[in-house]
């Protein structure tokens, strides 16, 4: 997605990723998709990281009988939303349905952090705009510890990140920086800190 000049009237569909790193700081998506920054290259560690996970989701298979149904990889993209996302698994009961996020690191945090809430927040959308299932819940899957975190999603959280997808798109359309994250702590971890310099 970055690393592409965007026509001013052209609306933006933005990742799940995209909406995660919005709610981080605001300031990532300026330097995405403004400054054109491209992610800084992973490291062999990262890789690896990405090669089980992707492993773990392509081995996956729902029996066929199980209910509820689980499905992998779902691909989803909806223009009027303004959104796109690859769901690494979606749990189908009825109609409701459960977006999952699947991470193999050794480390966990509870309760799921904001930003990661809205991105699968994002995948909940999504889900919604293209399946028509109802989403009230998401989960995070640590395969590795065996353990799963959950968090439900009402209507206050999905109103939110459709404010915060106008929000986004207005930094592109109107190319103004936004102001540094007021949490400075999160600027330690930032891929972005020596373009930004919180100046
Ligand atoms: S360095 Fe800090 S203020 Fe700058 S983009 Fe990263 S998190 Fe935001």
């Amino acid at each position: 997605m970055s690393g592409m000049k965007h026509h001013p009237l052209e609306k933006i569909v933005f990742t799940a990723e995209d909406v995660r790193q919005y709610t981080y700081c605001p300031r990532i998506i300026y330097f995405r998709y403004v400054m054109n920054v491209n992610m800084p290259p992973r490291t062999y560690k990262m890789e690896k990281g990405i090669e089980k996970h992707e492993k773990d989701v392509r081995n996956f298979k729902s029996p066929p009988e199980s209910s509820p149904q689980k499905y992998a990889n779902i691909y989803l993209k909806d223009e009027r939303v303004g959104l796109i996302a690859l769901l690494d698994f979606l749990e189908v009961d009825g109609d409701e349905a459960i977006p999952i996020d699947l991470k193999t690191g050794k480390r966990y945090q509870e309760p799921i952090s904001d930003h990661h809430f809205a991105q699968l927040v994002a995948q909940a959308l999504l889900v919604e705009a293209c399946m028509g299932q109802i989403v009230r819940r998401v989960r995070v899957d640590y395969t590795r510890l065996k353990k799963v975190l959950e968090r439900q999603v009402d209507v206050d959280d999905k109103f939110r990140v459709l404010r915060d997808l106008e929000r986004m798109q207005e930094i592109v359309e109107t190319e103004i920086i936004p102001s540094p994250t007021n949490i400075e702590g999160k600027c330690t971890d930032c891929e972005f800190w020596r373009y930004c310099l919180r100046v």
